[in-house]
């Protein structure tokens, strides 16, 4: 078999590879060392061979760390377990900090959960059957060498996970006098903590500006025309009243002229009752169904300018939610970083397209529209798909925009080729 191409140390770089691992795992990383030195022309620090002596271990790890591409680790419940794995570990969260990406390509080789560290990188699952572990960590490696060779491995070291609700916004409906009135204001109880003070109070303001224009939006002025409840009601109220209406006069106009017939009766309360009561009630439907949706309509173009404004810039994502058990509407302020996505789309976009501006355009564009065709399947966050690979940190393993994209993307890539 041919050797695949060798990746070209980076500079100040010896190794490619820092091989991570503990001592219960010894043998499974040496057969993994070989296969990657030998299939792969991968140079691996291999402590056993490769520390040098009269050296403290620590400094051993930092030095070979700091001069090696990658630092692969085998997770195994030992692994988590061992104080030195822990230490490599920090190191490498460490040194992708120093180099801005993720240089730390974790092996699962139990059916464990990954430890907190590494929770936010993909990783190769050596546990699913005919997974050539490998060559997974060859084409890792080769992210940084070629851009063309493999996706990004973006690592978000984020405390807040793309998708986490920071501010929600909900509906109070009082009724006075029979008549609902609502407005829109901030729900405490869910706010989160953003430790960034600065955007934190960005936040708030945009949060401010927003229910100041959702206050004053017809959908809140004109609330009753809006509230199917009130609207309900209203219809019952007007057909009891226009059937007693209707029925009075007649009944007594039949007493005076003395004839009460059976027959009298049904001519008389179809023409008079039944017929203008169904004509009514249709016109009345139609002015309820037309009411309802204008008024939705209403709120979405008002959060979806305060999304189009504060999306690249806040890294937020307001969107009009429904709560399923009463027609109150909500706001839900999304944590989301679309940077890390849009990187990802221009990466993928660079096979087909040449001009920077026009890849650019294009991977903004590709975002937005996924937003806005999705807006409701994101308020909800429970309705988006689950993903094993949690690429950009997205909240409770959800797919990510970009996860999602992915098909578009390469699909784009066969039309255009
Ligand atoms: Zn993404």
């Amino acid at each position: 078999m041919d050797l695949p191409p060798p990746i070209n140390l980076p500079y100040g770089k010896d190794y490619h590879l820092f091989m991570s691992f503990c001592k219960e795992d010894e043998e499974r990383a040496f057969l993994l060392f070989k296969e990657l030195e030998e299939k792969y022309n991968l140079k691996c620090l291999y402590h056993i061979r490769d520390f040098t002596p009269g050296v403290t271990v620590t400094d051993n790890i930092l030095n070979g760390i700091e001069k090696s591409m990658k630092i692969v680790y085998l997770v195994s419940q030992k692994f988590k377990e061992n104080f030195m794995c822990k230490t490599e570990m920090l190191y490498g969260i460490m040194a992708s900090h120093k180099l801005c990406e993720n240089s730390m390509i974790p092996v699962l080789l139990e059916n464990i959960e990954m430890p907190r560290e590494l929770q936010t990188i993909n990783y190769v699952d050596a546990t699913l059957e005919g997974i050539d572990v490998s060559e997974k960590i060859y084409k890792a490696c080769l992210f940084g060498a070629s851009t063309t060779s493999i996706l990004p491995n973006v690592i978000t070291f984020q405390e807040l996970f793309n998708g986490t609700p920071l501010r929600v916004l909900k509906m109070v409906v009082k009724w006075k006098r029979c008549i609902p009135v609502a407005c829109f204001e901030e729900d405490l109880e869910m706010r989160m903590d953003i430790s960034d003070e600065d955007r934190s109070r960005k936040i708030d303001d945009m949060c401010n500006a927003l229910l100041d224009d959702l206050n004053s939006s017809k959908f809140i002025t004109n609330y009753k025309l809006n509230s199917t409840k009130f609207l309900c009601r209203a219809w019952c109220i007007f057909l009891l009243g226009l059937t007693s209406l209707a029925v009075l006069p007649l009944l007594l106009y039949l007493i005076i002229e003395g004839d009460i017939s059976e027959q009298a009766l049904n001519g008389w309360s179809s023409s008079l009752v039944i017929v203008p009561i169904i004509t009514v009630s249709c016109g009345y439907c139609g002015f309820w169904i037309r009411q309802v949706t204008l008024g939705s309509k209403s709120l979405e173009r008002i959060i979806w300018k305060y999304l189009l404004n504060n999306y690249e810039t806040l890294k937020v994502l307001p969107l009009l939610k429904t709560t399923p058990e009463d027609e109150r509407k909500q706001i839900v302020i999304l944590n989301y970083d679309t940077e890390e996505c849009e990187k990802f789309c221009k990466f993928v976009l660079k096979n087909t397209l040449v001009d920077e501006n026009e890849i650019q355009r294009t991977a903004k564009e590709l975002i937005r529209k996924f937003i806005f065709e999705n807006r409701e399947k994101l308020a909800m966050w429970n309705d988006l798909e689950e993903y094993k690979y949690n690429r950009h940190n997205t909240f409770m393993q959800k797919k990510c925009i970009c996860q999602y994209l992915e098909p578009t993307l390469y699909s784009r890539k066969t039309e255009n080729v």
